[in-house]
């Protein structure tokens, strides 16, 4: 069998481990004789499947019983008016612009006729880094992306405010370990990190589950709807689901989220240094102090010709989605949890070879 190196950005590389095991089990889950797809999200071995993810959700976070853990659908784009919708109460909704996916985030609230009140951006330098933020201690809600996918920034820490502090974590959830203290919700769709599309992770402190004030908001779309039913309000997306879960079990393996942090920076590292060493041949786009972990976007800064030339070059090496986002050009390596350093040691190599070649 082979496998291509994957730093696709999302859906993305998932570890081998874990499409093996469910390889394995695809048909007979278990010895039941019956795949886990074709069973009722009602049966006892889906609830246990179910539960197991949240309970593996728990320990990973280390989060304790004043949040909720969601499992709903719609994506990170639901999120963006689900927010708004559950959390708004008249006072300020506060957010910091740190690119498209926050962009969108604010427009949501304005088509709920919410005058978002936008504390910090860093659009005027093309996001290239995480603004200084202020946020209020009496916000509805303060919002985040914590790290932005397309740019390649990421917060190093996060902001500090009395205000429920709602973060897009999309694309580095369970990549390092998070203080929750301040964190009022926290989302993400799986594809990025935690498994493959359809599902969507709420992590939601219980008090804010109770807020929705609008009673036009549909049963649907409240959190208290999902919440009172242990998202199983209607079929969730089972085999999502029990993806995810695995997906959960394997970084439980690893030893958890400050192991897979440490290996993350690691990654990264390879990849700045080798960019920083290069003279000015390559150029990252994000500014050293806001460098994510997840997704390093960079320019062939001699030359932005050869940039297609690096990706389709890199791919006949078997190295894929390399291409960076169409807002930013340029490339991109998302290197993800299931991205091993070995992968990242290969792409580093031919970088390398490429700048000799055209340098
Ligand atoms: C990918 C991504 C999204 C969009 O996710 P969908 O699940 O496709 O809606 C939103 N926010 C961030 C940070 C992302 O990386």
């Amino acid at each position: 069998m082979s496998r291509k190196i994957n730093f696709s950005a999302g859906p993305s590389a998932l570890p081998l481990s874990v499409l093996q095991h469910a390889q394995n089990e695809l048909t007979d889950y278990q010895g039941k004789g019956f795949s886990i797809m074709e069973i009722s999200h009602r049966s006892k071995i889906f609830e246990e499947v179910h539960f197991g993810a949240m309970d593996k959700i728990r320990t990973l976070y280390g989060i304790g019983n004043e949040y909720e853990i969601l499992f709903l659908q719609g994506g990170a784009h639901l999120q963006f008016s689900m927010i708004p919708m559950n959390l708004y109460q008249g006072g300020k909704a506060q957010y910091a612009n740190t690119g498209v996916w926050t962009n969108k985030a604010i427009k949501e609230a304005q088509i709920l006729g919410i005058k978002p009140d936008v504390v910090a951006s860093s659009e005027s330098d093309k996001f290239a880094y995480i603004p200084q933020i202020n946020f209020s201690d009496d916000a509805d809600y303060a919002y985040i992306c914590s790290n932005n996918t397309i740019y390649g920034t990421q917060y190093k820490s996060l902001p500090k405010t009395k205000s429920p502090l709602v973060i897009d974590a999309s694309s580095d959830f369970f990549s390092r370990p998070l203080d929750f203290s301040g964190i009022g919700l926290l989302y993400g769709g799986a594809q990025k990190n935690a498994g493959p599309s359809g599902v969507t992770v709420v992590i939601i402190r219980k008090d804010l589950i109770e807020r929705v004030s609008n009673p036009n908001v549909p049963m649907f779309l409240r959190y208290k709807t999902h919440a009172e039913a242990k998202s199983l309000y209607n079929t969730p997306p089972t085999f999502g689901i029990y993806l995810l879960s695995l997906t959960m079990k394997w970084l439980l393996d690893q030893g958890g989220l400050s192991k897979i942090q440490a290996k993350n920076a690691a990654k990264s590292a390879m990849i700045y240094e080798t960019i920083d060493g290069s003279n000015g041949f390559y150029k990252a786009h994000a500014r050293t102090d806001s460098r994510s972990d997840m997704n390093v976007s960079f320019n062939v800064a001699v030359n932005a010709e050869l940039e297609p030339v690096f990706v389709a070059q890199a791919e006949s090496e078997g190295m894929l989605g390399l291409k960076g986002h169409r807002h930013l050009g340029g490339i991109r390596a998302s290197i993800y949890n299931a991205v091993s350093e070995q992968d990242v040691k290969i792409l580093v190599e031919f970088m390398k070879e490429f700048m000799k070649k055209h340098g």
